[in-house]
């Protein structure tokens, strides 16, 4: 075959793996359509990998083979013994694991960046981006798993550590300009690169970790674009500008959940924690607790009830029980919904996923905006495991850390049950004076064990 015709069907190759690509991305964004996007998007993946392979040939395919089977390997086991708790420091590390393997190709094709500005540019974008990604999502990783503490941290050395290291990577980014396929230039940009990652995510904690993942994620996307131009790849700069851009719009979708904004999320500045009443000041005398069998009675006069699960029901594993609560509540002629807020967990999309495993349909998961608007209407909210996406310090107390973030307006309903271990705060580390509210009951125990007792309850009664 001339070498024409090849590029010819290589080429087409490459189309149509990105044009499963974007039928993947598109199936993802219904969860009826999901595991059929995700095959779409897996087939598209092979195909460029293989039609690649076929191209280039520079490795024997020995060497290929035994990439494959120790990464298909690692895969295995990760995704058989994953807890869905820990989801996030997973997606952590696959964009950390992304972002380097982009810096390191296009370490290996340094002397490429001679031939061109372009592709001396593409090679400074893959260092930097790529550097930038793994040792911030290492540490973003090391933050989630509790390594690291996960505190924001306001020390003003930090910002100058940012701001020194940023510029130092941009200056020794134009001696590579200057000098173009010089290695050690290179690889001094990938290690100064690395500490403005350390930098980047070292100061933020708390709340900020979801909006700074998938910032992550889009950089690693954007890393292996660049390195699509370093080695004149198409589908790599696609499917990396794929997920640059996914990345970026889900990264903004978080910001507006959680009212960060962008260039602060960018330049990792916090929101001041005020110096608001304590716990003791807010709950003493007015926090009211309530047992399964209480809470029976109470179902048993409610036509409408709107269950809203948080990271609590993650840990408790309590999923499944839940769905038997609808079921049972729906079997008394009871209205059932989900009201999911969209940070509620640890991750994008937790509780869809979680509700999803254990046969929730899906048209009873309603989002924030629609059940708020008919909070008023409904006789009992059930939060299980909730505690900041629900807290309505965030709509009252413009001197509270999470002042104007979106939350599920639980407290206008007309009765609310908590169901938690204790007044512990969550992720926010404040506490919530919904606990406090006249309309809200507390059924303090585990997740799993008290909605269990409470179905007994239900049929018991
Ligand atoms: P929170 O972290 O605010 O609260 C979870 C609550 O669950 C805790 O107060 C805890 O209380 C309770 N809990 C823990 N274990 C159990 C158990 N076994 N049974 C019953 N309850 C339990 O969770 P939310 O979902 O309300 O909010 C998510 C928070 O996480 C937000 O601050 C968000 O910004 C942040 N975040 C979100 C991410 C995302 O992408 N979704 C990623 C990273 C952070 P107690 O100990 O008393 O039981």
């Amino acid at each position: 075959m001339s070498d024409t015709a090849f590029e010819i069907i290589r080429n087409l190759f490459y189309l149509l793996a990105a044009a499963l690509f974007i039928f993947g991305i598109k199936g993802l964004g219904h969860p009826r359509t999901a595991v059929r996007g995700n095959l779409l998007g897996a087939a598209g993946m092979l195909l460029a990998i293989v039609v690649t392979l076929v191209d280039r040939q520079i490795l024997g395919w020995g060497w290929i083979i035994v990439g494959l089977v120790i990464g298909t390997g690692v895969g295995v086991v990760v995704a058989v013994r994953i807890q869905m708790t820990a989801m996030p420091q997973l997606v952590a590390l696959f964009n950390g694991f992304g972002g380097i393997a982009s810096a390191i190709v296009a370490g290996a094709f340094v002397a490429k960046a001679a031939d061109s500005r372009q592709v001396a540019f593409a090679t400074i974008a893959s260092g930097i981006i790529g550097a930038v990604t793994f040792s911030g999502s290492v540490l973003a990783f090391a933050k989630l798993q509790g390594l690291v503490s996960g505190r924001p941290n306001t020390n003003p050395l930090f910002k100058v550590g940012n701001a020194v290291s940023t510029l130092a990577a941009l200056a020794v980014g134009y001696a590579f300009l200057m000098n173009p396929g010089l290695e050690w230039i290179y690889w001094g940009l990938f290690l100064i690169a690395l500490v403005v990652g350390v930098f980047l995510v070292l100061p933020i904690g708390g709340a900020d970790m979801p909006v700074i993942i998938c910032l992550l994620n889009s950089y690693s996307g954007l890393a292996a674009a660049a390195t699509g131009f370093v080695i004149s790849n198409t589908v790599l700069i696609i499917a990396g500008s794929l997920v640059g851009a996914s990345g970026l719009i889900l990264t903004r979708i978080m910001c507006v959940a959680m009212n960060r904004s962008l260039i602060n999320v960018l330049f990792g500045v916090m929101a001041e924690v005020g110096e608001g009443p304590s716990a003791d000041e807010i709950y003493a005398g007015k926090v009211k607790s309530t047992t399964p069998e209480e809470v029976a009675m109470l179902f048993d006069g409610a036509r409408r009830v709107l269950i809203v699960p948080g990271y609590g029901m993650a840990v408790a594993q309590a999923q499944h029980v839940v769905r038997d609560l609808a079921n049972v509540l729906e079997a008394q002629g009871v209205d059932v919904e989900f009201g999911i807020h969209p940070v509620a967990g640890r991750m994008p999309g937790h509780m869809n996923v979680l509700l999803a495993e254990a046969d929730v349909p899906y048209d009873k998961l309603k989002e924030m905006d629609e059940v708020n608007s008919t909070m008023e209407q409904v006789d009992v909210v059930m939060v299980i495991g909730a505690n900041d996406v629900v807290n309505p310090d965030a709509r009252e107390n413009p001197e509270s850390p999470i002042a104007g973030m979106p939350i599920i307006n639980v407290d206008k309903a007309k009765t609310v049950v908590v169901v938690k271990r204790s007044l512990n705060p969550g992720f926010a580390g404040i506490p919530n004076p919904l606990f406090a509210a006249d309309n809200c009951l507390m059924m303090y125990g585990d997740g799993k064990q008290a909605v269990l007792e409470l179905v007994g309850a239900l049929k018991a009664g």
